[in-house]
């Protein structure tokens, strides 16, 4: 008997002809996060992928306790819809009867208070003498037998016990749901900008849930705001690749180039200017490197420089496509999917970001084209961009 690990694949079984890279990418995607739990065979059968030890002894499968670690990895890589942890095993009725009898102890150890189970089982291999319904009706009254504490319900039992009969036998109770999506790796590279707060990292997380890697940029106004804010935000560019996998983070230092902007444009259209250069210097170093499209945690209405014609002014000084996952969200919802992806308690520290330090305090929330010309005819603005893109820092951020 050995315990092993069966994921679910999602959408990926939906593709067609390309649906065998989709799948090298995900047991690829599979091996880079899972490698800290020792020496792991990864394959695939149908819509599944089995990852087993290769040593006898690996203590990331000795338990359901144990294997929670690894479950939460396997869980992080888009692709997959859920995991359980199950029994392999070689033999006849007799071995699923002791097995099914060690994996409901063991569960019942773990969550004293279950009362109530059935039996599930699928039969793939069709020369086991024993139908489906067959093994659940001996399993469960074996089961009752044994267990005289608990009762058979069909509908919302506490527990299923599941009975797999394929080239092995497999026994898995439960399972932990991950968080859909295609691969990362499926898709060209997105530049995900990535400030202190709540939204964008969130919108890294969705885009890198259709399959796009990522890198980041990261607007850094030292001393306006703290190593701390910067601190944070490698934090949270790890919880990120955490989904996305490895990641650069690019860290522009902004200091100099928001202290020009300050003197030399109005202040109540300085959120519209600075955004301007922003997204001019995230598109530079989107192309350098070799990312399609821009990323930002923007939701329309949602603060001053998120108005449509807010949005309109930043869209037009750059080429690339600037996704926003976010724009049609609330933001109880967003919140709630920064929660799930453990973002939220990082997030909600309290350092500054740049925009908070050098904001007006009445910006203009409906600039006209006019008010913008006006505005950046003192800048010089290639400058600006170009010394953005040459003042950057590159930090390799892990998951691990
Ligand atoms: P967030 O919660 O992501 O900080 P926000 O609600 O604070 O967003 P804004 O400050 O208007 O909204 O920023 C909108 C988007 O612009 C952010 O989601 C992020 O993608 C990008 N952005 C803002 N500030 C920075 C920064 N200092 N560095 C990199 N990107 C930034
Ligand atoms: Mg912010």
């Amino acid at each position: 008997m050995a315990n092993v690990l069966l994921a679910r694949m999602g959408e990926v079984t939906l593709k067609g002809l390309n649906r065998g890279s989709f799948e090298i990418q995900l047991k690829m995607n599979l091996k880079y996060r899972l490698k800290r739990f020792g020496n792991l065979k990864i394959y695939q059968s149908q819509s599944r992928i089995w990852i087993e030890p290769k040593e006898e002894d690996n203590p990331n499968f000795r338990s359901m306790a144990d294997a929670e670690d690894i479950m939460k990895a396997v869980c992080q890589v888009f692709g997959i819809v859920s995991v359980s942890l199950a029994r392999k095993f070689e033999g006849d009725f007799e071995s699923i009867k002791e097995n099914a009898v060690s994996c409901v102890k063991e569960l019942l150890e773990q969550n004293p208070g279950y009362q109530t189970f059935k039996v599930e089982s699928k039969r793939g291999n069709k020369t086991f003498p024993m139908t489906s319904p067959e093994i659940c009706d001996e399993l469960g009254g074996y089961l009752l037998d044994t267990f005289p504490e608990l009762k058979v319900k069909v509908k919302n039992p506490d527990f299923i016990v599941n009975v797999e009969i394929r080239e092995s036998n497999y026994i898995y109770s439960g399972k932990m749901m991950a968080h859909r999506g295609l691969p990362v790796g499926t898709c060209a590279k997105g530049m995900l900008l990535l400030s202190g707060g709540i939204d964008s990292p969130v919108a890294g997380f969705m885009m890198a849930s259709r399959g796009m890697p990522l890198d980041a940029v990261y607007f850094h106004s030292y001393p306006y705001t703290s190593d701390l804010a910067k601190q944070k935000v490698i934090d949270l560019a790890k919880i990120v690749s955490g989904y996305s996998g490895r990641m650069t983070l690019h860290v522009v230092n902004f200091t100099q180039i928001q202290l020009d902007l300050y003197k030399q444009s109005p202040q109540d259209m300085l959120t519209v200017t600075m955004r301007r250069v922003m997204l001019q210097i995230a598109e530079r170093l989107a192309l350098k490197y070799d990312c399609k499209c821009l990323i930002t945690g923007e939701s329309l209405g949602q603060v001053a420089s998120q108005t449509m014609e807010a949005i309109a002014a930043t869209n037009e000084v750059v080429k690339m496509p600037i996704l926003r996952p976010l724009i049609g969200m609330d933001k109880q919802a967003t919140c709630d999917i920064s929660r799930d992806i453990g973002a939220f308690e990082t997030s909600i520290l309290p350092y500054e970001d740049c925009c908070t330090v050098f904001v007006a305090k009445h910006p203009k929330t409906h600039p006209h084209p006019e008010d913008i010309i006006e505005a950046e005819k003192d800048l010089d603005i290639e400058d600006l961009v170009e010394r953005g893109v040459l003042g950057t820092e590159d930090i390799v951020i892990d998951p691990f």
